[in-house]
């Protein structure tokens, strides 16, 4: 009988960075794709710092806006179904 435990993956669970090859040390926050600690970018995007790799932090160089317009409509959208929702109520109390 010969030892059929044989290591399958080599302990291989180690994620590499996708741009330079090495060891990563987390996911990108945009594209989850693994990223070393060289090959990252840290935004800070409101109370959190993120870390995004080359591709995203170059191609989201202009997504600053886009986030404080998320921001803005998370905090304008329930003001304005609220708005709504008051005058549909004063139409419907005429
Ligand atoms: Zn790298
Ligand atoms: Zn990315």
């Amino acid at each position: 009988m010969t030892g059929q435990l044989q290591l399958a993956g080599g302990g291989g669970d180690e994620a590499k960075c996708v741009t330079c090859g090495a060891k990563a040390v987390g996911p990108c926050a945009r594209c989850h794709a693994p990223v070393c600690g060289n090959c990252c970018e840290l935004t800070e995007g409101g109370a959190k710092t993120w870390a995004l790799c080359l591709t995203c932090a170059r191609s989201g160089a202009g997504s600053l806006s886009r986030g404080w317009w998320q921001v803005v409509l998370w905090i304008a959208g329930p003001i304005v179904l609220l708005a709504l929702l008051v005058f549909l109520l004063e139409i419907l109390a005429r």
